[in-house]
């Protein structure tokens, strides 16, 4: 999840009104540059600075810039708040005095979260649930794989849940309601305007029903007349908690929605959405329930979880089979790819929840008895494997050839995609793809498998914006107590991806799949890329040894190249693991996509620009 940058700082006390916060100052002996930091309760990832100075309080407002970067209107950006305070502690810069005290939180004192910050976790995964009917695990994966995506998704349907807002009743139901029982002033309600997805507030003020217009601007930003603009309805009301901001009194307690309290989480719905019009439904990539996949408003991408092979073992007829009658499996001339044991081609597998398209991969029937047990021992690690981030085998089919079937990912191969959609395909979404191998791996990882062949070869793509890792032919399932494969002989092995220890010492571990992934990340950033260029594989261990590395592709951002190099750590035990990676992973994705979140506001509120 997100977490705010502050909650380190032991002045920093979450999302507390201007008159605690003077309170707590008052408490601390409101000493000259006194001071502690909250949190901005108008912009997401805001902060306010209030500080003490003859007696009276002085409150800054700081705002977090589109590049991520924080500042007080009018000074300069700070890449965080600690970083932000620590300058103004030597230099007050248009502040009226330095900040000399932090009013630090008394110790049992809990930062105060928001109102937002507490329901995010639980409407993340309520939403995850009931959108992709997925459980345990997959909820899981879903969440991290996707969180800023859902979050954005939900940001703006939030509102749904809060016991103030009644949905769509009209003026005089809204006055109904708030003429029912007790009416202190500030009593309120929040319900549809009209049909365009518009807000009004209904509020009680000397026992007579008050009724305002939320206005939204071009951008989406919403107020009432004349008052502070905020990104959703629930943050709106939660500064009109605190802050008239124009009405005729600040808002008290909620005319509660008890309609609203007994129903079950509605599912998300975009304001304005137009339902089952424009959207094609991927192709269905593997078996399962039809959930989700018909309705994928036409305003968002198709996320991972709307494709069936996110999580495919819903029905329980279609559980995991290792053997198929060949009768189920209908074969195509397609071919999707080949290799020394034969070819890749599609087929289709009829099963209980309807047929569904697969990858078959065909042993050809003069191979030597060698590579046939090699594809059984592939077999037998994938059937192990249950993660949506890694192609699952559905099972194989021993017939006039023996036939390994799995679930199709239609999009093909990583570095082929990259190289032929170098135009559509942005820098975020390779972010994405390469977290999500990342959280592959970090399962092969907990499982104590090394995949031994990790390369944007292998990982194969659903959509766009989902990927799988594939190609199980090198794979070894490590014992329980050890943390290395020892091969015995040098095989025919993809030097230029594999790690020092591979090549010197023949051993394989996690840590020599992290370096691999390093490579893959490399072609991936260089949208399919060859690696090293033209030099051979001797000479790429001599380039390594010297150590050397790969030059940052591009367009790659700087961060992206670091973990890079972590990867490329030449010791195995000074390289980070696949949890670590995945951390780095994770932390950069969620960090652009808020950044892309602000950037779209931004250019819907200056379309010049
Ligand atoms: P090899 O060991 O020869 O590299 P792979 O398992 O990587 O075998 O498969 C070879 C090719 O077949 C891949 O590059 C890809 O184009 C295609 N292929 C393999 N599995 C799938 C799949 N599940 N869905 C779609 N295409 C696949
Ligand atoms: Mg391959």
């Amino acid at each position: 999840m997100s977490v705010d940058p502050a909650v380190e700082l032991p002045f920093f006390y979450g999302s507390i009104s201007r008159s605690d916060a003077e309170q707590h100052l008052k408490l601390a002996g409101m000493a000259d540059g006194l001071f502690l930091l909250r949190q901005c309760l108008r912009s997401l990832g805001g902060y306010v600075l209030s500080v003490v100075w003859n007696l009276e309080f002085h409150h800054y407002t700081i705002e977090k810039q589109l590049n991520g970067t924080f500042c007080i209107p009018g000074g300069k950006p700070h890449c965080g708040p600690a970083e932000l305070c620590e300058f103004y502690n030597k230099d007050p810069d248009g502040l009226v005095c330095t900040l000399r005290k932090p009013c630090l939180r008394p110790p049992e004192m809990q930062i105060k979260t928001g109102v937002f910050d507490k329901m995010r976790e639980n409407m993340l995964r309520e939403y995850v649930k009931q959108t992709w009917n997925l459980e345990g695990e997959e909820i899981e994966n879903a969440i991290i794989s996707q969180a800023p995506q859902l979050e954005k998704l939900i940001a703006t349907t939030a509102h749904e849940k809060m016991p103030w807002y009644h949905g769509q009743i009209n003026r005089l139901e809204g006055e109904r309601r708030l003429y029912c029982g007790a009416q202190p002033d500030g009593k309120f309600l929040v319900r549809d305007k009209n049909e365009q997805g518009s807000f009004a507030l209904s509020l009680v003020y000397g026992k007579t029903v008050y009724h305002y217009q939320v206005i939204q601007d071009k951008s989406g930003k919403l107020s009432v007349p004349e008052g502070t603009k905020f990104d959703t309805i629930w943050q709106l009301v939660e500064y009109l908690k605190m802050k008239p901001d124009g009405l005729v009194t600040s808002l008290g307690e909620a005319c509660v929605n008890s309609a609203a309290a007994e129903k079950t989480p509605s599912l998300p719905r975009t304001r304005g959405e137009v339902r089952g019009n424009g959207y094609t439904p991927p192709p269905r990539a593997f078996p399962g329930p039809s959930v989700a996949s018909a309705s994928v408003p036409v305003d968002r991408d198709v996320l991972p979880m709307d494709c069936a092979g996110f999580n495919p073992y819903h029905n329980p007829n279609d559980i995991k089979r290792f053997n198929i009658e060949r009768e189920k499996l209908l074969m195509d001339e397609v071919e999707l790819g080949s290799g020394n044991f034969g070819c890749v081609k599609k087929g289709v597998l009829k099963m209980e929840s309807g047929h569904v398209d697969v990858a078959v991969k065909v042993l050809k029937s003069e191979n030597e008895k060698g590579v046939r047990e090699e594809m059984m021992r592939e077999a037998e690690i994938m059937h192990q494997l249950d993660n949506p981030f890694i192609v699952r085998m559905l099972g194989l089919c021993n017939a006039e050839n023996l036939m390994l079937v799995m679930e199709m990912a239609a999009a093909g191969p990583l570095n082929k995609f990259l190289t032929s959609n170098k135009d559509t395909v942005t820098m975020e979404n390779i972010v994405n793809l390469m977290h999500q191998v990342s959280m592959g791996m970090k399962y092969l990882e907990e499982k104590n498998f090394v995949h031994r062949d990790l390369a944007a070869r292998n990982v194969l793509l659903v959509t766009k914006q989902f990927a799988k890792i594939s190609d199980f032919g090198l794979s070894k399932a490590l014992g329980a107590d050890d943390n290395y494969y020892k091969a015995r002989t040098a095989g025919k092995w993809p030097l230029k991806w594999y790690a020092p220890e591979c090549i010197n010492y023949h051993k394989f571990s996690s840590k020599s799949d992290v370096w691999s992934f390093g490579v893959t990340m490399w072609e991936a950033f260089s949208y399919g890329g060859k690696p090293y260029k033209k030099m051979k594989g001797p000479e790429v261990m001599r380039f390594i040894e010297n150590n050397n590395r790969m030059d940052c592709p591009a367009a790659c951002p700087e961060r992206m190249y670091t973990v890079m190099k972590e990867c490329w750590t030449f010791s195995h035990e000074e390289r980070p693991d696949f949890k670590k990676v995945e951390e780095s992973m994770r932390s950069y994705h969620y960090s652009i996509s808020a950044k892309a979140k602000t950037d779209e506001t931004a250019a819907a509120a200056n379309p010049t620009n």
